[in-house]
């Protein structure tokens, strides 16, 4: 699985062998924006001597709302006739670890455990058949949102948009059946969501159709493709975690500001 990390100052991206406890570095850009191809160096580090970071640095998160059945009965939404988007900007990427900082304009922060896709190139006016050869592959994401500012705004940048509001980790794992893939939200340890990506709406496919009709995704970009039922409350002090199946585990912890 590919990740991003920080050791002795740098960024680099890397394999992870996460049997072994170690990482594979990688030279170059994995996204071959260079026109160079990415080299394995053969250095091996211990992946304790490493800071995971996002695992893409993207240059836009889009996203899309209530994408899952069972998330929109509990928002009392109907079930829309085509994607749901918004944005949140780059600035709301964190990695797995870092903090998510509880904003003092909200008085309720919640955690949406979501499946994200990252972009491997360029993607303009896609068809849902052509999608895959887009995607580099999937990781964990939370869609953090304060749902207060959400519903009095009557639009969402600001409720989506804080910095922090966006953790992404702990790898992109390539080859994973992401129509079928079981996603798991925990709080303190303890189980809020439980769902399917095979509850999606639109699917993947279907929604880089969507967004590639609307604005072209870079390398690196990250669409988050909705939430399964069972959003809830965070707390200064929580530790909220996503799992999804074949990807790993991404765990943040909530401070105050
Ligand atoms: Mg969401």
């Amino acid at each position: 699985m590919i990740i991003r990390f920080e050791r002795n100052g740098k960024n680099k991206h890397g394999w992870m062998v996460e049997e072994e406890n170690k990482v594979r570095v990688i030279e170059g850009d994995i996204y071959k924006r260079d026109g160079g191809k990415p080299v394995m160096t053969g250095l091996e580090v211990p992946l304790s001597e490493v800071k995971l970071l996002s695992p893409s640095a993207p240059s836009k998160v889009v996203c899309i709302g209530i994408n899952y059945e069972d998330h929109i009965k509990e928002m009392g939404s109907d079930v829309p006739a085509e994607p749901l988007m918004f944005l949140k900007p780059s600035t709301t990427v964190i990695g797995p670890g870092d903090a998510i900082v509880y904003p003092s304009a909200t008085q309720n922060l919640h955690y949406e455990g979501e499946l994200a896709v990252v972009i491997k190139k360029e993607a303009r006016n896609i068809t849902a058949a052509e999608a895959e050869d887009y995607i580099l592959g999937f990781t964990c994401a939370l869609d953090i949102t304060a749902r207060d500012l959400q519903q009095q705004d009557g639009q969402w940048t600001r409720a989506k948009g804080f910095d922090t509001f966006c953790p992404l980790g702990p790898a992109i794992a390539a080859k994973v059946d992401y129509q079928n893939l079981r996603i798991v939200t925990k709080v303190n340890g303890e189980i809020r969501q439980d769902g399917s990506t095979s509850q999606m709406i639109f699917s993947v496919p279907q929604l880089l159709e969507a967004v590639t009709s609307v604005m072209t995704l870079l390398p690196g970009d990250v669409v988050l493709t909705g939430t399964p039922a069972g959003v809830g409350p965070l707390q200064p002090g929580d530790e909220v975690s996503v799992t999804i199946e074949g990807i790993g585990t991404l765990t943040n912890k909530v401070v105050s500001k």
